[in-house]
């Protein structure tokens, strides 16, 4: 998109309509856990917003969520994402290489002083001095604290950027650690998951651009409105949960009907996700719609900590001990819906002049689930 042309130019010259662009703010709204109305405040500011700066790191990851952020189509959230941002800087996605990426990061750092936007795909291994990860000669570890230390803000995109993902799972070679890990102190968002939601990514975008202001999070830096809710509570086999109806094993009958996937692993009990209602593959499905339980990858340390996947969770919270499917069954209520719709209004109404994302408890340890109680990196970091 040219510069100077404005937002809704530049979209219909993506073939996206004004119609698209309005349902777009809808959802966003909807996303947000915003009340209807703030669609048209979204779409004004949207429109009146510059075109901010971004730069995207990727370092030891699988580039899964670059395939997320490129492969959302519709309703055009790809589309509408990259004419609201410059990507200055994306290693898979730039036409340049070699010296000539290098020089487009340089010059954003130059020319566009705490004016960008930062986002961190994969982990940063520390070990051996950083070693194990260089890109034009540099140690990712020296790159993410130029780049992110200099940001507007940071954006950990994926398990990785957050705790160090898979890199980091025991017994960790490389001394992978997440980016609150490598870069402490930065006004940083987190996004775990894997990969994390695109439609969630445009969310903390589009909630910058229009409160000039981070989303609430909670205390591990994660935008409520997409990880406030326990998937456990808005999964649609939840009432066969209750009802003790499970699927005992892959292809029974049970399987075949969508009965709750409890006894084969799922870890929706004590995952908090908006999966259930954003969903995945422009919200044609999700893992536990595709039959599959959950794994709990926007959890800390999945890899380490949610492990077997296939195996049944020994416990839930209020419980403390094991029980069986049929008691387990007639509790986990959590109060988690009050506090997730009151964010978004909150959020709303939050004073524009200062940026720096605002910490919450999340619900879950408001209830004590195990899911995402502070938890010790099983590597120390
Ligand atoms: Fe859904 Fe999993 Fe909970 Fe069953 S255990 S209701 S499949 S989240």
């Amino acid at each position: 998109m040219a510069d100077a042309i404005n937002l809704e130019e530049a979209l219909y010259h993506r073939g996206v309509t004004r119609r698209q662009f309005l349902k777009f703010c809808g959802l966003m709204a909807s996303v947000l856990a915003l009340p209807p109305r703030y669609a048209g405040t979204i779409a004004s500011s949207l429109q009146a917003a510059p075109r901010l700066p971004l730069v995207w790191l990727e370092f030891q990851d699988c580039a899964g969520n670059t395939e997320s952020f490129l492969r959302a189509s519709n309703p055009t959230v790809s589309q509408i994402v990259l004419d609201l941002l410059s990507v200055n800087y994306h290693e898979t996605i730039m036409a340049p290489a070699g010296k000539q990426a290098e020089q487009s990061l340089e010059d954003t750092l130059k020319n566009y002083p705490k004016g960008y936007l930062a986002v961190v795909e994969g982990a940063i291994p520390m070990g051996e001095d950083g070693v194990y990860c260089t890109i034009a000669g540099r140690a990712a570890k020296d790159i993410v604290r130029e780049v992110c230390g200099n940001a507007i803000a940071t954006i950990a995109v994926g398990a990785c950027a957050w705790d160090g993902g898979l890199p980091a799972a025991a017994p960790n070679p490389t001394s992978a650690v997440g980016v609150k890990d490598a870069v402490p102190g930065i006004t940083l968002i987190n996004m775990p998951g894997c990969p994390m939601n695109v439609v969630n990514l445009t969310g903390v975008i589009v909630h910058y651009l229009t409160f000039k202001d981070l989303p609430a999070t909670d205390q591990m830096g994660r935008p409520l409105f997409a990880y406030g809710q326990l998937i456990h509570n808005y999964c649609p086999r939840r009432g066969h949960f209750d009802a003790g109806r499970f699927v005992e094993e892959w292809g029974d009958a049970g399987h075949r009907l969508g009965w709750c996937l409890y006894k084969m692993g799922c870890k929706g009990p004590q995952a908090l996700s908006n999966c259930p209602s954003v969903g995945w593959n422009d919200a044609t499905s999700w893992p536990i719609g595709s039959s599959h339980g959950c794994v709990g990858c926007m959890s800390p340390h999945f890899w380490d900590t949610r492990t077997p996947f296939y195996e049944r969770l020994p416990n839930v919270s209020g419980y403390g001990i094991e029980v069986t499917a049929d008691q387990v069954g007639l509790g986990v209520v959590a109060g988690v819906t009050a506090a997730f719709a009151a964010h978004g209004v909150i959020s709303a109404v939050r004073s524009a002049a200062n940026p720096i994302a605002k910490h919450e408890s999340p619900p879950d340890q408001q209830s004590g689930t195990r899911d995402d109680a502070p938890s010790s990196s099983p590597n120390g970091s």
